[in-house]
């Protein structure tokens, strides 16, 4: 749970100048190239740079504002750095990061460890002190400008005296979008919107989704072996620390895995990351189970347990970690209204191999398209047990689009997102 009460950063800040910061190679190339072509703009970035001080002709001017936006990028990629600190702690807020500079030095920096607690525009400009004034601020997302649980960020930027303010992305909240924008422009600071912003939406991609359709975004993961068959087991190491397994459960609300597969496997879905915030573990018990079997129960894991079933059920062993809520009918719509109701944005839905305490919903989220992920991992095994592949669930096809892939422990993580 460490994560979860990490201070948001003012300790380990160090003055660091924007070139010392770990690069991505794509960010400011695509930056750059936008510059150069001029049409192919975002309107944010048009904006800013319709009020920076370009002059035609003037390569000195033309390379100055170049850098100012390679800093951005930069700066803005510390901020998603500094927000995933507080991976798997947030939800239902999203994770956010803010760093204050000044003279291209950073002088503050903050995010938001978790729900209830400060925003990370707070710690940051608390980290900085005096020095925020006439100093640029970089988040995330959009300033809020309401009133919650704490008081607008945008009131303690303007407070503060900050110049500039560049953001990665607006707010999809209706209550907050824009309108922080318009706040800190009215109290005539300069305002960029839009760097970074692919970076910034992939890192709260499930809050996005809650705001928009008030659902949870679900990601189904699955093993198959090299010649295309359904495994119950993951590839070597995949549930250790470090592990793409290990990694992933730690950035969910919940994982859904069946009752039938808890028969198969010898621990229950945790992370081993240090410490990660375990998600809420939903068993699925179909309606012929007669009672359910926990596999390595361990209190130290801290993780919660629900079982969700058409009847009352009994669990071996008891704990008191474990609830039992029965659901009168029990699909995959029900069980994401439940998820709903606990506050959980984002959920794995962990299939293993031949599950058919899963099939049925899988096939009903596939009809009703509430997936919006797919991690499948492709492990180095030619499985010769066992039946064909058991992947009969959906009866349509679906599209996948931005694909990803990366080698973990010998097996390939393939990752990618349901049109
Ligand atoms: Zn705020």
């Amino acid at each position: 749970m460490a994560n979860c009460f990490a201070s948001p950063a003012q300790s380990t800040r160090n003055l660091v100048s924007a070139s010392s910061f770990p690069s991505s190679p794509q960010r400011p190339t695509a930056i750059i190239g936008s510059f150069l072509q001029p049409s192919k703009l975002r309107p944010a970035l048009k904006r800013s740079l319709s009020t920076a001080p370009i002059s035609s002709g003037n390569p000195r001017r033309f390379t100055g504002v170049r850098c100012e936006l390679m800093d951005d990028a930069r700066f803005m990629r510390k901020c998603v750095e500094l927000a995933r600190r507080a991976i798997g702690c947030t939800s239902p807020n999203p994770m956010v990061g803010c760093v204050i500079v000044k003279d291209g030095k950073i002088v503050g920096e903050g995010f938001h460890p978790k729900a209830g607690q400060p925003h990370a525009e707070v710690f940051a400009l608390r980290d900085a002190g005096a020095l925020a004034e006439n100093a640029t601020a970089y988040v995330s997302l959009e300033p809020c400008n309401h009133y919650g649980r704490t008081p607008p960020c945008t009131e303690a930027l303007i407070d503060a005296k900050v110049k500039r303010v560049v953001i990665g992305m607006v707010d999809p909240n209706p209550i907050v979008a824009s309108k922080g924008v318009e706040k800190l422009r009215e109290a005539g600071m300069e305002v960029v919107v839009g760097v970074e912003e692919v970076m910034c939406r992939k890192l709260i991609e499930a809050y996005i989704h809650k705001m928009v359709t008030g659902r949870p975004f679900v990601t189904l993961r699955y093993s198959l072996s090299i010649n295309g068959r359904m495994l119950n087991h993951l590839g070597e190491g995949a549930e250790e620390s470090g592990g793409y397994y290990s990694q992933l459960l730690q950035e969910f609300d919940g994982v859904i895995i069946s009752s039938d597969s808890l028969l198969k496997i010898s621990d229950l879905p945790t992370s081993k990351e240090t410490g990660a915030n375990q998600p809420l573990i939903i068993i699925i018990a179909r309606k012929d189970t007669s009672s359910v079997y926990l596999p390595g129960l361990d209190k130290k894991s801290g993780s919660k347990i629900v079982i969700l079933s058409e009847k009352a059920i009994p669990v071996q062993p008891e704990s008191e970690e474990i609830q039992t809520v029965v659901i009168q009918k029990l699909d995959f719509r029900a069980i994401l209204d439940y998820c709903s109701t606990q506050g959980l944005c984002s959920i794995l839905f962990d299939f293993r191999e031949d599950d058919v305490g899963l099939n049925e919903f899988l096939e009903e989220s596939f009809k009703e398209r509430l997936l919006q992920k797919v991690v499948m991992e492709l492990c180095p095994v030619w499985n010769a047990t066992g039946e064909a592949s058991m992947l009969k669930f959906g009866s349509q096809s679906l599209k996948l689009k931005d694909l990803q892939s990366r080698v973990s422990n010998g097996s390939t993580v393939v990752e990618g997102y349901i049109v």
